[in-house]
């Protein structure tokens, strides 16, 4: 096999909970991960000698080791001591620094398509513990496809993954960097009940028009103070028939759950009046919807 093309999806995190600071710098968080229909696409070839190149679409993505895809490859390549040159396109359509996890699930998507491409055998637990090692958000993309995340969001426990449910997402296109919303966080101001534990059994449940009272992101109100946009991107998607609507992750991007598809694409046609980037998507319930079997077959 000389080249291999793979979707890369998005996340956005139905529920976030911030704990205290650790002694290795980041937070201790809770939070729900879910993937959504919105793709990347991957492809991989094989090239000459032993060296890595990166090219994407989007010039505000990196093209040298600091791209998370470059990284993932050079893992590879030092941990089973491959010796194989590789091309890397990345096909950008997820917003970057978005709080959409793009950047971690290229680099998810780059581990599972050198484990075939390179006919590796690694089995998806090892697949998953190089994942660790490369981003806190990077294993969900291989575990899949609605998960509790715990640490880092990095220790993961699957949930059921359930119906499909519409989603639209709206970028205001302002990046916003995860460090500076972890900074300008004030933890004394969060939640302060823990609402992952009454929203699992109702998204489990499939209870989508309860999941509003109860749906949460600790980061989201430092996010608004200082882009307000965040707000009133929220409140258009309420007032357009979305259940609720939340900043994901550590935004700019705001989703909207809708219990109707067509109700979600009206909305979404209204939304584009705005000068934003506005995606009807779906849940993904199942890694099939995305993945080559080939590739799902090879980490068994
Ligand atoms: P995070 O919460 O990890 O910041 P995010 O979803 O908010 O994730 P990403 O789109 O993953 O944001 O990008 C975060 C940063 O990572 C950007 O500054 C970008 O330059 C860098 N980056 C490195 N590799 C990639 C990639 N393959 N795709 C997108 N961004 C990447």
């Amino acid at each position: 096999m000389r080249e291999i093309k793979i979707k890369s999806p998005a996340k956005i995190n139905l529920g976030l909970k911030v704990y205290r600071k650790r002694e290795d710098g980041f937070h201790e968080v809770e939070t729900i991960l879910q993937m959504v229909d919105l793709y990347d696409t991957i492809t991989l070839r094989r090239i000459e000698g032993d060296i890595i190149v990166v090219s994407c679409n989007n010039n505000s993505v990196p093209e040298d080791e600091n791209n998370l895809v470059y990284r993932a490859a050079e893992l590879i390549q030092r941990h089973i001591k491959v010796d194989k040159g590789l091309l890397i396109k990345i096909d950008k359509h997820i917003p970057v620094s978005a709080g959409l996890g793009g950047g971690s699930s290229n680099a998810a998507v780059t581990l599972l398509g050198l484990n075939r491409l390179w006919d590796l055998g690694l089995k998806k637990d090892k697949l998953i513990d190089l994942a660790k090692l490369l981003g806190s958000d990077v294993p969900f993309f291989i575990f899949g496809t609605r998960a509790i995340g715990r640490g880092r969001g990095e220790e993961l426990q699957p949930l059921s993954s359930g119906e499909r449910i519409p989603i639209v997402l709206v970028n205001p296109n302002l990046s916003l960097s995860t460090s500076w919303v972890y900074k300008n966080l004030n933890l004394r101001l969060t939640n302060k009940e823990n609402s992952i534990n009454l929203l699992t059994p109702l998204l489990e449940r499939g209870e989508i028009k309860k999941i509003g009272r109860y749906i949460f992101n600790d980061l989201e109100s430092s996010a608004i103070k200082r882009f307000p946009v965040i707000k009133d991107i929220k409140d258009k998607l309420w007032s357009l028939g979305a259940v609720c609507s939340m900043m994901s992750g550590s935004g700019s991007t705001v989703f909207g759950i809708f219990t109707d598809y067509n109700i979600a694409k009206e909305a979404c046609h209204k939304l584009r009046i705005e000068e934003w980037s506005v995606f009807l998507t779906e849940t993904i319930v199942d890694l099939q919807e995305i993945y080559p079997g080939e590739i799902l077959r090879s980490m068994q």
